[in-house]
């Protein structure tokens, strides 16, 4: 499953989420406000480093 970058349209938290489609955004919520008004950023895995 590949790893999509978000960012919430209403509180600007960016985080990443595991989609198997685009289209599988309109089923994610923001884990921050649970806006569902999301967009992608980019469509690669984010690397925090820190595991
Ligand atoms: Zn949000």
């Amino acid at each position: 499953m590949p790893f999509y970058t978000c960012q919430c349209q209403d509180c600007g938290r960016v985080f990443s989420v595991g989609l198997n489609s685009e289209k599988d955004l309109d089923k994610t919520q923001c884990p921050s406000c649970g806006s569902k008004k999301l967009v992608i950023v980019s469509p690669e895995l984010l690397r925090t480093g820190g595991g």
